[in-house]
């Protein structure tokens, strides 16, 4: 089974996509933000120091990123990064532990992921995602598992997602690039419905 990276700017449909790939092809599903915030609520040695650099709303380190991947896993077969590398240094490190069969770029337009983030609603009381164009409450601004008010997060407004987007696409050219030159990155668009870029995933993942 092959090794796979999942890239994608935020409000590409990574974890969605991710996810469902876990389920349905049995991919050892590796998220670094949850490992992140896993390691960070058990208060493990690892956590504290990532909890550190977090606070002070700096960048984890790619050496520690690296040593969290590393401990779970250590050369096997069939694990899907999602998230993960970010940085050429964590790609590179990466391959001294585990190879990369093949990286799979999720590609959105910009106006695509500002219309898609931007219609993110959440619950300001038990934190329930909402989605106006594809998830919308059943009444409007209110949420429905526990009737508190639903409100639009800071990161999510229009400019902000914008932004976002153009940062990332900035900040993963080099990744991007060094993929392509070792002839195993594989775009797929995602200007689309879920259900397509998921069967296009599918299709490139058996070939
Ligand atoms: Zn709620």
């Amino acid at each position: 089974m092959k090794n796979v990276v999942l890239l994608g700017p935020p409000g590409a449909g990574k974890g969605t996509v991710a996810a469902r790939l876990a389920r349905e092809f049995g991919f050892l599903h590796v998220s670094t933000g949850d490992l992140l915030r896993e390691e960070v609520a058990r208060n493990t040695p690892l956590g504290q120091l990532a909890k550190g650099y977090m606070e002070r709303g700096e960048l984890v380190p790619d050496e520690v990123i690296l040593s969290m991947v590393r401990q779970l896993v250590d050369a096997k077969k069939g694990i899907l990064f999602d998230g993960f590398p970010r940085t050429l240094a964590q790609a590179e490190g990466l391959e001294r532990f585990a190879e990369v069969d093949l990286v799979i770029f999720l590609e959105v337009s910009r106006e695509e992921v500002v219309r898609r983030l931007s219609s993110r609603r959440v619950c300001s009381r038990c934190g329930a995602v909402y989605n106006l164009v594809t998830k919308p409450p059943k009444a409007e601004g209110i949420c429905d598992l526990c009737g508190g008010p639903l409100v639009q997060r800071e990161d999510d407004k229009p400019e902000v997602v914008a932004r976002r987007f153009e940062v990332y696409m900035k900040d993963s050219a080099p990744l991007i690039a060094y993929y392509e030159k070792r002839g195993l990155l594989q775009r797929i668009k995602a200007d689309r419905p879920p259900e397509e870029v998921f069967q296009a995933v599918s299709e490139v993942l058996r070939a």
